[in-house]
């Protein structure tokens, strides 16, 4: 009784520290397999060098390596020989892209008074790198087409849609204008395609120092934030309806040979010419603008009065691109499986930058490279992983994930027969995990962050960051949700990395890791982020870098060495029940609102209201949505739910069966694809290149996800018998998926 308090005792301390004993089951391994895999892990774990990272971040940051310079080719043949050096089978692989660069650039203000926009980030003294100007790409956004526009300026906020029905109430319309937007809030391709599709003629986007400049902490070189010539570079090509990669390549890979569109139908260019600009060049800009006064939540921290416009102020922008084919340099390593080498683990993170990069994406990169020279030297000391490991050092990912879509589309069929799964990082930072990914994998990520130390506080990195949602939870619901449920949620993936075409259009189960979340940073695609910024603002000793190899290289070796694929769907299930509440929320908020906004327009309370010195226009009546039939998603999900539970109890048994190594082979090839089951062949409607049915970049967010984006984005956009249909192809994906997972439970349960 004593004995059994004291060990209950030890095991409850043992949770509560987030270790665990070297015996302790560990998911897809057998008994048999399961102390030589944690003791190869454990010294692993001890191999990430943090000054190595240091050394790898001061050489590849050390020029502009943006697609087509002669250091971005210079820093992939380093990485190739790196690979090489540490035992791996590397090579390079080509492909053919478009990638326009900068011809022209005018922004000037002709009334009511003239100023040219500077359009340049100044050298500062103390940070050595920020003058290699005559190498640096100046600031504009890749893919805006090419137009020479004059027009009133009119600030649209952040410029989503929410934006320009205030816009309407307000009285003002974008037609025939140029807007001025701020960064922030959404991914910055989303602005101009919603001005546009509001008339617009042309647009620019600035950073407001109440996002990430002065507002925030002191900016650089005093402190981390945007200086006021500081900008933000980066694409707007409108890969959320189309497609990302190759403009001219869809669905192919961009080889030499590979069948092209003509420029002028490639429809992820801008309908409107784009260009970013910093505060010191839109305060000027903005002071002169009249009209209505901005809404409160619409001002920023510049010291001037926000006015919406349109008024007295024009100006003229004038942009053109050289529209240049240039080459990208992807680095493929491998290490070969030795039981399972048709079984692929892919590992990526982009080499490419918009500017010096040290943060994106090289301190994603070195920890990435600190994985690999680790797991090489495990294999000197003997070690065989029983799966085929892959590692990409992808080019071309700031332009819109050039080298990372066109290697998958390239070898699409291979991958759907052979990836288990992708996993993504894309620069890192100081402070706590963010993991976002295929909720197949949430249980296994849990436990592998249940065996990394936080470099900080020596809690398990799984600890550390339950206490952090915890503090972070807006409720006691949520609060509640966290204590008690076993595992900790993950995110889902949208886009906005290299993952985007594993998870989207192949159907790989994909994940993406970054520690961050305790710096501030203003520097985002601009010169200044550089290897004086990161030594002095970020993750300065490279510790978390450390903790960044740790994790995901833990993670490769455990889905590559696992006897059963560690595929988990409980936490799964629980998350489609969670989609779908929120779906039925969704719903029922639209239809409230409608009802709602009708009754107070009926009542006459708009012109009661008004203020005729700061009139608004009433909002337009509204059709009141229809209710949905969510019962084949209701009764796909619960079908789900028992399935999975199934599958657990299954499985908690298997060690006992003494399966052949045949049967194995045959239950991971299942597991494997069940991501794949979760695509639909003809894709989402108007985008078909997105095949999967669960998560997806929003057409109105970009980068954020749009979890079950067929149902979701036709309730938003209140097309009610579209949502029916949606609801019913989601349904089928969701039986497809239980299907698989049935049998498997059948193929276990027969032995
Ligand atoms: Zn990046």
């Amino acid at each position: 009784m004593r004995n059994l308090a004291v060990l209950s005792v030890i095991s409850i301390l043992l949770v509560l520290l987030g270790t665990r004993a070297d015996d302790e089951p560990l998911q897809g391994f057998s008994p048999h397999s399961l102390s030589a895999e944690r003791q190869w892990e454990e010294k692993f774990r001890t191999l990430p060098s943090a000054d190595n990272q240091r050394d790898y971040m001061r050489r590849l940051s050390a020029h502009p390596h943006h697609v087509g310079s002669p250091y971005d080719q210079d820093n992939a043949k380093w990485i190739l020989s790196k690979f090489k050096d540490w035992g791996w089978d590397a090579q390079i692989e080509t492909f053919e892209v478009l990638f326009p660069s900068p011809k022209e650039r005018l922004l000037e203000m002709i009334e009511p008074t003239h100023f040219a926009a500077k359009l340049q980030e100044p050298a500062v003294a103390l940070d050595p790198t920020s003058s290699q100007q005559a190498e640096q790409l100046p600031p504009y956004n890749a893919y805006s087409v090419d137009g020479d526009v004059t027009g009133p300026l009119v600030f649209v906020n952040y410029g989503l849609p929410k934006d320009y029905e205030e816009l309407d109430r307000l009285g003002v319309s974008v037609k025939g204008a140029i807007v001025i937007a701020r960064y922030g809030n959404s991914w910055r391709g989303i602005k101009p395609k919603v001005a546009a599709e509001h008339g617009a003629i042309g647009c620019l986007i600035y950073s407001d120092p109440a996002d990430d400049g002065y507002a925030a902490d002191n900016v650089f070189p005093r402190g981390p934030m945007r200086p006021s010539d500081g900008v933000q570079r980066g694409s707007v090509m409108d890969f959320p309806s189309s497609y990302p990669g190759d403009p001219l390549t869809p669905g192919v890979g961009a080889t030499r040979e590979a069948k092209r569109l003509a420029l002028k139908d490639a429809p992820s260019l801008t309908k409107i010419p784009v260009l970013p600009i910093s505060y010191g060049d839109a305060q000027p800009l903005l002071t002169e603008i009249t009209g209505p006064v901005a809404p409160k939540d619409w001002r920023g921290s510049l010291p001037i009065t926000y006015h919406v416009g349109p008024g007295a102020t024009k100006v003229h922008l004038k942009v053109s691109f050289h529209w240049d084919m240039k080459t990208i340099y992807d680095v493929i390593a491998t290490l070969p499986g030795a039981e399972q080498p048709d079984q692929w683990v892919i590992r990526g993170n982009h080499h490419d930058a918009w500017v010096n990069g040290a943060e994106d994406p090289t301190s994603g990169q070195v920890a990435l490279l600190e994985e690999a020279r680790a797991l090489g030297e495990l294999v000197k000391q003997g070690w065989r992983p029983k799966r085929t490991i892959i590692y990409c050092a992808w080019d071309g990912e700031e332009p819109m994930l050039l080298g990372s879509t066109e290697w998958a589309e390239a070898h699409d069929k291979d991958l759907q027969l052979h990836a288990v799964a992708y996993i993504n990082s894309d620069g890192n930072g100081r402070g706590y995990l963010t993991m976002a990914g295929s909720h197949s994998l949430e249980h296994f990520m849990n436990g592998v962050i249940r065996d990394i130390h936080d470099p900080e506080t020596n809690l398990m990195v799984w600890q550390r960051l339950r206490f952090h949602e915890i503090a972070e939870a807006k409720n006691g619901e949520d609060r509640k949700d966290i204590r008690e449920r076993p595992d900790l949620r993950m995110g889902a993936l949208g886009s906005g990395s290299d993952y985007t075409a594993y998870i989207d259009h192949l159907g790989i189960a994909s994940l993406n890791l970054a520690y961050g979340g305790e710096d501030d940073s203003g520097i985002y695609h601009s010169a200044y982020d550089d290897f004086y910024w990161y030594t002095h603002f970020s993750d300065t000793d490279f510790v978390y870098g450390r903790a960044l190899s740790q994790t995901a290289g833990t993670a490769v070796m455990r889905l590559a060495d696992a006897d059963l694929l560690p595929f988990e769907f409980t936490d799964f299930a629980d998350t489609i029940r969670l989609y779908l509440k929120q779906l039925k929320k969704l719903a029922d908020d639209e239809r409230e609102e409608a009802i709602e906004r009708n009754k107070e327009i009926d009542e006459g309370l708009f012109a009661a209201i008004n203020d005729p010195h700061r009139s608004k226009i009433a909002p337009p009546r509204e059709d009141v949505p229809p209710h949905l039939n969510f019962a084949p998603l209701d009764n796909a999900s619960d079908a789900l739910g028992l399935s999975a539970q199934r599958y657990q109890a299954a499985v908690e048994k298997v060690w006992g069966l003494s399966l052949s190594q045949l049967t194995l082979q045959a239950l991971n090839q299942k597991l494997m694809e069940s991501e794949r089951r979760l695509t639909a062949q003809e894709g989402l409607l108007r985008r078909p290149w997105y095949k999967h049915m669960i998560y997806a970049p929003g057409v109105y967010t970009g980068y954020a996800a749009m979890t079950v984006p067929g149902v979701r984005e036709a309730i938003e956009q209140k097309h009610w018998d579209e949502a029916n249909s949606e609801i019913v192809r989601v349904s089928a994906v969701l039986d497809k998926e239980t299907a698989v997972i049935n049998s498997v439970i059948q193929d276990i349960n027969s032995k």
